[in-house]
């Protein structure tokens, strides 16, 4: 495996270049093998020792070039102007035999320039909390960076508790963020603006510099691909929780994964982050921060792009959003063509979900049955919807069976729920991993029913439904 560090190297204004702090007495929790697979490492090379001292910080490969970069952004709405890679360092990016590039980031990897008032160390609970929804998020379909490895030392770090430390190694295509963007222009480094935005476009976006406009070809790129990640978080349940412009990334990844949730019950008001006082990122607000965001990496880039121009781009992203939502959620109920009348048949079920504060994901997989026997499984207040649901199902092109199997298909049987998340985090504190890997095993197959596995499907007992969960990690 060969390494090159094309960020490192082109865009030294933004990076620190600087060597881990390793782990004390590190042993491998946990390892993504499809993760791996994505960079070519097999299960051997990871069960050895290069993979663990990787993991680790103690060991660099060829080409490896480790830096912290330093960006900015807007953290519940204000701006800060300077963040940055705190306690994370990008290793380097490895070329895979088809051509693709991955940066292996080291998140816990120890003090940097950037650490602020932190101690640059990851603890194993908000690893495990990220390690499983990066697995989770792309087993459903959703970009996201991923997870590679999970290590667990011996040391002991101070949060609300004493926790044990931990390190992720995480892969992105890229990890630029909108923070990025904004540190350069609110510095008025146009220079290095410049030559960002050229890194980005001939590494990500080569197609848009055939465009008149190539930075706002690539605006339009960043808007629809933030749409589509935004549309599968609400048809999926995901709350993300710290929805800071540092956290979105150019690539339209799923990142940052800290105090998330996926929802339980359906509530269009839930507010997953314990210290999101104001519920600025509550669920239902995330589509119009989403838009905020972009609003935001549009004025880093006004140099490119004159303002008149980027108006059309913001019609254009709630028209994709709901478009995108539409027809993930038509796909939930099992049918295919979006038809008049289909909103107010989805509108009435969320709020139907919402007043019987019934469980999200179950009461969408509930209608994987024969239409003849959902009435007697379904009491009253599901009536007048159902009526309404199965004549709209009459109209469609599927069969009973094809329906079932459609809406099998879209709507998972396993969810990444917090009470079963922290199950793992419990045992692993203790030094046992099995329960942590095998449910990530379960869900990576979200869909389908697996042997033995029904306890991972189950919607949470009272206690786990209600678990605060904090930035601090
Ligand atoms: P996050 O909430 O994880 O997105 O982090 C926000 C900012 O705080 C980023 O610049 C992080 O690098 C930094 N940060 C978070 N936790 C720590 C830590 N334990 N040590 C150093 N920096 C941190
Ligand atoms: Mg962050």
């Amino acid at each position: 495996m060969e390494f090159v560090n094309r960020f490192a190297t082109e865009l030294p204004e933004l990076c620190h270049q600087q060597q881990p702090t390793p782990l004390k007495d590190p042993e491998m929790a946990i390892v993504s093998h499809d993760a791996a697979q994505l960079i070519g490492l097999d299960s051997d090379f990871m069960a050895g020792p290069q993979a663990l001292g990787l993991s680790a910080g103690k060991l660099l490969i060829d080409g490896m070039q480790p830096a912290s970069t330093v960006y900015a952004g807007h953290q519940f709405g204000g701006y800060s102007p300077q963040l940055g890679d705190g306690r994370a360092l990008l290793l380097g990016e490895v070329k895979t035999p088809q051509g693709d590039y991955w940066e292996l980031q080291l998140k816990g990897s120890g003090l940097t320039p950037f650490s602020r008032q932190g101690d640059g160390k990851a603890v194993l609970r908000s690893s495990i909390r990220e390690f499983l929804a990066s697995e989770a998020m792309a087993a459903l379909g959703i970009a996201t960076t991923r997870a590679l490895s999970l290590t667990v030392g011996s040391g002991l770090v101070q949060r609300e508790r004493f926790e044990k430390e931990a390190m992720l190694v995480r892969m992105a295509p890229s990890h630029i963020r909108f923070g990025h963007f904004e540190y350069l222009y609110h510095q008025q480094q146009t220079k290095p603006l410049k030559r960002l935005v050229d890194f980005c476009l001939e590494h990500y976006f080569s197609d848009c510099l055939e465009q008149s406009n190539p930075v706002l070809a690539m605006l339009e790129q960043v808007v629809d691909s933030t749409a589509l990640m935004i549309a599968q978080w609400q048809a999926e349940g995901f709350c993300h929780g710290v929805m800071n412009t540092d956290n979105m990334s150019i690539l339209g990844l799923t990142m940052d994964y800290g105090p998330y949730g996926f929802l339980d019950d359906y509530d269009p008001l839930h507010i997953c982050n314990h210290s999101d006082h104001y519920g600025r990122y509550a669920f239902n607000q995330q589509p119009g921060i989403g838009l905020w965001n972009l609003q935001r990496l549009a004025q880093a880039l006004s140099d490119y792009i004159p303002s008149h121009q980027t108006e059309p781009l913001w019609v254009r992203y709630q028209q994709k959003i709901n478009q995108h939502y539409q027809s993930l959620m038509l796909n939930k109920l099992g049918l295919q063509v979006w038809q008049d009348g289909d909103e107010a048949l989805l509108a009435q079920l969320l709020k139907l979900l919402a007043e019987q504060k019934a469980d999200y994901h179950q009461s969408l997989r509930a209608l994987a049955q024969p239409l003849e026997e959902l009435p007697q499984r379904l009491a009253e207040p599901w009536q007048t919807w159902l009526t309404l649901y199965t004549a709209r199902c009459q109209h469609s092109k599927l069969s009973q069976q094809q329906r079932i199997e459609h809406i099998q298909q879209h709507v998972p049987l396993y969810v990444l729920r917090n009470y079963l998340a922290q199950h793992a985090i419990e045992q692993a504190e203790g030094g046992d991993y099995a329960n942590l890997q095998l449910l990530h095993k379960v869900l990576s197959q979200p869909f389908s029913q697996q042997a033995d596995m029904q306890r991972f499907a189950e919607t949470p007992p009272s206690w786990g439904k209600c678990l605060e969960i904090s930035c601090s990690s």
